[in-house]
């Protein structure tokens, strides 16, 4: 039996495991996907331990995303890109890193029908899913981006790491209190909101990513990056002001569809995998 690991701090409510145990349940794999807790401490031993188990690699989730970069044998291109690993590949002994958000998230677009050619977006957040975000979007063919966080002085390091890897990129910063500010806010012209943030993400399920008073560019996508809860804040407000709106639970769902096809060399059930999620969820 082949073994999938989840590295990570925390892993235990992570729904990687019934969603890939479905998938490979559905393709009679007998394969089977563990999560392993691992302390910051612990990672470089735990990597070194996918090198002796009889496995496929691992998913990597917060906070080793970049850390395990430099206990891995070499990157894909995305990984490369992003500068962040979500998915290690064993190959003929050889660990890969491998970094499936970026396709998760341009899917969960193409999956809505979101074309983002020539377009603006805001991204709220400059953390490492707002970088994948960027670079899904920049690969195709967005036009303009703003970046919107907390703290400034990440969001400015972001946007001059990513000015580097996409000059043709039309790349600004702005503060949270620009979003509510008519005359000044560039965003007004936005077709796509992203949160990129963890706000919104139970337990504080009341809280939004946008500043009381916010102004939802009209006919615009809301995307958000949070799948727990399923119906976000940021979400329900955004459609009640028209918006089509993203569930984070799909750039999840393909992201793993994603590993499973590096791991397995098949196609991952999609379908399957939805239904696990949604189900690990609770359905909400
Ligand atoms: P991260 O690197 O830790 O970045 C977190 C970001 O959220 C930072 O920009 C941070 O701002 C901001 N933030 C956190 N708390 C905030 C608050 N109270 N008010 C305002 N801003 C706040 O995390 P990440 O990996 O980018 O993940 C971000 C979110 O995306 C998480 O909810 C994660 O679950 C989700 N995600 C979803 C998927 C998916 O497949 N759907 C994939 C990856 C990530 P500062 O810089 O000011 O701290």
């Amino acid at each position: 039996m082949k073994r999938v690991f989840l590295l990570g701090d925390p892993v235990a409510h992570s729904i990687s495991p019934p969603m890939h145990n479905a998938a490979f349940h559905a393709l009679s794999l007998g394969w089977n996907y563990e999560p392993l807790h691992t302390p910051r401490e612990g990672l470089q031993a735990t990597v070194a331990r996918l090198r002796t188990e009889e496995c496929a690699g691992a998913n990597v989730t917060m906070p080793h995303k970049e850390a395990v970069i430099e206990f891995l044998d070499a990157l894909s291109v995305s990984a490369r890109q992003v500068g962040a690993v979500n998915t290690i590949v064993k190959r003929a002994g050889r660990l890969i890193g491998a970094n499936t958000d970026v396709y998760g998230f341009a899917q969960a677009l193409r999956r809505a029908r979101v074309q983002v050619r020539g377009q603006h977006a805001v991204i709220l957040g400059a953390g490492g899913a707002a970088r994948a975000a960027v670079c899904a979007l920049a690969a195709a063919g967005i036009a303009r981006v703003t970046i919107v966080n907390r703290t400034a002085a990440r969001a400015e390091a972001l946007a001059a790491d990513l000015r580097r890897r996409f000059p043709r990129l039309g790349l600004d910063v702005n503060g949270t209190d620009a979003l509510t500010r008519a005359d000044t806010f560039a965003p007004l012209s936005a077709s796509l909101i992203v949160n990129a943030t963890g706000v919104g993400m139970s337990p504080r399920t009341h809280e939004s990513p946008l500043p009381r008073g916010a102004i939802f560019p009209r006919g615009a996508v809301a995307f958000d990056l949070v799948y727990r809860p399923l119906r976000t804040r940021f979400l329900r407000e955004a459609e009640r002001a028209g918006a089509l709106g993203v569930e984070g639970i799909d750039m999840l769902v393909f992201q793993g569809a994603a590993a499973f096809r590096l791991w397995t060399g098949r196609d991952a059930p999609v379908d399957v995998m939805f239904a696990a999620a949604r189900n690990a969820l609770g359905g909400v």
